[in-house]
């Protein structure tokens, strides 16, 4: 069985966001990045599958240089190879043309089982794995909880609203889109992090899997026209400095309004 697993790298959780310049996205420059947190559930679900027995995992991701970090993380992890694809012409692609852009991937690897996250910590859109699958004209399940191989396909439960579960079968060559929390995500060991060294990253271009016309803001038919940081409410205030100073200030407001 091949699997492959779609990681995207996203600001670090703890990274403070500035808008950039033209205010259409974030000013990268100075934080740290890390794989989006729905795809290491997707790994970690890719990697039990290839504990049971036999199968191969592939990771692939989209972006600039700093991805092949996350790709790294992901061999240590256990992953057996990576494809990158790195290419400034995917600079303002929407949620399609990154879903083509992964279906090219896809179509050259000829996965039995697509993992991906159900949606991406930045971007939110929770677009990318529906059409994914749709282009890849493969059956799809989103919020999946838990996964469980029967005869030719899966038997997965998926996430609906109020805590209630929805019980599915279905048919090989599949795409799932895991919900976080589906499993208990394993940390790189050091062997096998010395182990990812010598495992391949295939870096490709958007020529190279035939895409260049589909992806980018040229082809994109959303764009980003401003993204704004949250509005300040009336009665809030927020608290500036060091970690320390950060603290010392909120517990002075909690004395201050009596709850300490
Ligand atoms: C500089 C910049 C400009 C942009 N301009 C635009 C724009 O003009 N219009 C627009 O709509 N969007 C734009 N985007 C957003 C970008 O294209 C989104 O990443 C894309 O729309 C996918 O949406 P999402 O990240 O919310 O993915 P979701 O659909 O929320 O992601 C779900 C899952 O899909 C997979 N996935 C998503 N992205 C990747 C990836 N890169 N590599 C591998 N797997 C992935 C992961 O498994 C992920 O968990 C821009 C982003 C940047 C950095």
């Amino acid at each position: 069985m091949k699997i492959l697993v779609c990681l995207k790298q996203v600001p670090h959780q703890d990274a403070r966001l500035d808008v950039n310049g033209d205010g259409t996205w974030i000013r990268e420059e100075g934080i740290k990045f890390e794989i989006n947190s729905y795809d290491t559930f997707a790994l970690e679900e890719a990697l039990r599958v290839k504990d049971a027995g036999e199968a191969e995992v592939v990771v692939a991701s989209i972006g600039p240089e700093r991805v092949s970090q996350a790709l790294r993380t992901a061999l240590g992890m256990g992953a057996d190879r990576a494809v990158h694809l790195k290419d400034d012409a995917l600079a303002g692609s929407d949620a399609l043309g990154i879903a083509q852009a992964l279906a090219a991937i896809a179509r050259e690897e000829q996965p039995d089982l697509v993992f991906t996250g159900l949606m991406s910590d930045d971007g939110n859109a929770s677009s990318v794995p529906p059409m994914l699958a749709h282009l890849l004209d493969m059956p799809h399940a989103t919020a999946v909880v838990k996964t469980e191989h029967k005869d030719a396909g899966l038997r997965i439960e998926r996430e609906l609203e109020g805590g209630a579960l929805e019980l599915v079968e279905i048919d090989l060559p599949c795409l799932i889109a895991v919900q976080s929390g589906i499993n208990q995500v394993r940390y790189a060991s050091l062997k096998g992090i010395m182990a990812a060294k010598k495992k391949p990253i295939a870096a490709k271009t958007a020529a190279d899997l035939g895409v260049a016309e589909l992806v980018g803001a040229a082809a994109a038919k959303v764009a980003i026209e401003k993204i704004e940081p949250p509005p300040k409410g009336d009665r809030a205030e927020i608290l500036e400095g060091t970690t320390d100073e950060i603290v010392a200030g909120l517990l002075g407001k909690i004395k201050e309004l009596g709850l300490l």
